[in-house]
């Protein structure tokens, strides 16, 4: 376990994803988390090339442009573009290396959904990310937690019920923080898209009227 955060800098969540793209699936679960856990700020980190998925549908030039037009609003979001930056894949352990090289003394806390937790063992590395930085687990609609395996046995290992020990170190705890439940994907997103349909109520109207104009994911613009 790493040792105490001397300083009592409060946690800083960091929340990485594909974002292709960004919807209130992810926006509501950033807010919800941030106000729930006390975190300084939440810094959303679009992967510029995401190791573990097929290629986006949209250049990561593009979908931080989306990024950035739905979190300008929000005391507290902070856009942080290092890994579109950054050449070749991009793995959640070199972001949080260079924050923890950043933010000596600040608790770092990585932003997960429940269905990202289960997919951890295959991240690059996935066994240095708790030296790193606390995981903050959203539960996700379709998703349970893992109680068995390399997971469950992680989860009784570090695992937390509030949000103090993530004030109190600066890394190595999960907490699983209940949030609003939304059935949002940026897949349906894309399929919804591509069929031409609107995404009105799915994402900020920002977000919504860029991809419009830039007719992102549809080569016809959106008409429904
Ligand atoms: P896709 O459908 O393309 O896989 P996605 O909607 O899952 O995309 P990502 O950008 O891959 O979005 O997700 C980034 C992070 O946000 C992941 O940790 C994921 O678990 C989480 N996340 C995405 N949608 C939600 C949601 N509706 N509620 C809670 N967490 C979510």
């Amino acid at each position: 376990m790493t040792e105490a955060a001397a300083t009592g800098n409060a946690p800083i969540g960091v929340f990485g994803g594909t974002f292709d793209p960004i919807h209130f699936g992810h926006l509501r679960t950033a807010f919800e988390i941030m106000h729930a856990v006390r975190l300084h700020e939440v810094r959303l980190v679009p992967a510029g090339d995401p190791p573990h998925r097929a290629p986006p549908r949209v250049a990561a030039a593009q979908r931080l442009e989306l990024v950035q037009a739905a979190a300008t609003d929000q005391p507290g979001f902070i856009v942080d573009d290092r890994e579109v930056r950054r050449e070749g894949p991009s793995y959640t352990v070199l972001t949080l290396r260079e924050l923890r090289g950043e933010r000596p003394e600040t608790p770092l806390c990585l932003i997960v959904g429940m269905d990202a937790f289960l997919g951890l063992p295959t991240w690059h590395r996935w066994t240095e990310l708790l030296s790193l930085a606390h995981l903050i687990v959203a539960p996700r609609p379709g998703w349970v937690a893992p109680s068995a395996g390399e997971l469950g046995a992680l989860l009784a290992r570090h695992g937390v019920d509030d949000c103090e020990p993530l004030h109190n170190a600066l890394a190595g705890r999960i907490l699983i923080q209940p949030v609003t439940q939304l059935e949002i994907s940026s897949t349906e997103l894309r399929d919804l898209l591509a069929a031409g349909r609107d995404p009105r109520y799915l994402v900020p109207d920002s977000v919504r009227e860029l991809i419009r104009a830039r007719h992102s994911y549809s080569d016809s613009p959106t008409t429904r």
